[in-house]
């Protein structure tokens, strides 16, 4: 690492269990981002400006007015332009040293399984069930850790799903039924511009201390903000036994019965 690069991120490697080790395990992770919405905006912000090495950032939509309020990527200047290639020259211009990789596409089938599969930790920023569920079979058969948000309204949940850790729950064990459509899309629904941005940042968090050896993941965890209150909810999330992505499906002794 040389002096610049410890100049830069010399507030995070001052932390305490955060060593230059952390920083170079950041350095030469690469995360995919997938969804540069509200989640994808502050989340790859914080993870650009603290030095992982490499962004794969994927998003087919292009930059409305609508999306400003809250995505903070953006700038007025950026309408009608693909997310991905603003957010590149945005996240570019925060942090020179990191590669950004745009993908201006849904991501999906064969593009989605490379995509998990040469990443060392994916982010589900994305505002659809399709799209998350895929995923989250993609990062259980590659072993990839996955950390999932979603923010509605003034609401907003998180989790983190890791196949290398004994007995993580999987997305799916999450939503055995996929939850209304309709009702679960910022694009559909209000949705309060820092709630979203916090729920990015908190994604960033768990990345950094997953990718770092940090602290403690959100494994096995889902955590359930309520921001009129600002009350925060911690729920334990099992494993769900018969889960077609992460459970055993176990057959019933015969000498049981
Ligand atoms: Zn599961």
């Amino acid at each position: 690492m040389d002096d610049s690069a410890l100049l830069r991120y010399s507030r995070q490697i001052l932390l305490p269990g955060f060593d230059i080790d952390g920083q170079q395990a950041l350095l030469e992770s690469k995360v995919l981002v997938v969804g540069l919405g509200g989640l994808g905006s502050s989340a790859s912000l914080y993870l650009a400006a603290g030095g992982v090495g490499q962004l794969v950032i994927a998003d087919a939509d292009r930059v409305e007015l609508s999306n400003l309020q809250r995505q903070i990527l953006y700038r007025q200047s950026d309408l009608g332009t693909h997310k991905a290639v603003a957010a590149q020259a945005a996240l570019e211009a925060l942090n020179p040293e990191c590669q950004i990789e745009p993908l201006a596409l849904r991501l999906s089938g064969t593009q989605l399984e490379e995509a998990v599969e040469r990443s060392n930790l994916v982010l589900d920023c994305v505002d659809n069930f399709e799209t998350r569920r895929k995923l989250n079979i993609a990062c259980w058969q590659h072993k990839k850790p996955l950390v999932s948000a979603a923010a509605l309204g003034m609401t907003g949940q998180l989790t983190a799903f890791d196949a290398n850790t004994d007995d993580s729950p999987c997305y799916e064990c999450l939503y055995e039924e996929t939850p209304n459509e309709e009702n679960a899309s910022c694009s559909e629904n209000g949705v309060l511009g820092p709630v979203v941005g916090l729920l990015g940042s908190a994604q960033a968090i768990e990345a950094i201390k997953i990718l770092a050896g940090v602290g403690e993941p959100l494994v096995g965890r889902l955590l359930v903000l309520d921001a009129t209150t600002m009350d925060w909810h911690c729920f334990r999330l099992s494993r769900r036994t018969g889960c077609q992505i992460c459970g055993e499906t176990r057959k019933p002794s015969s000498a049981l019965f």
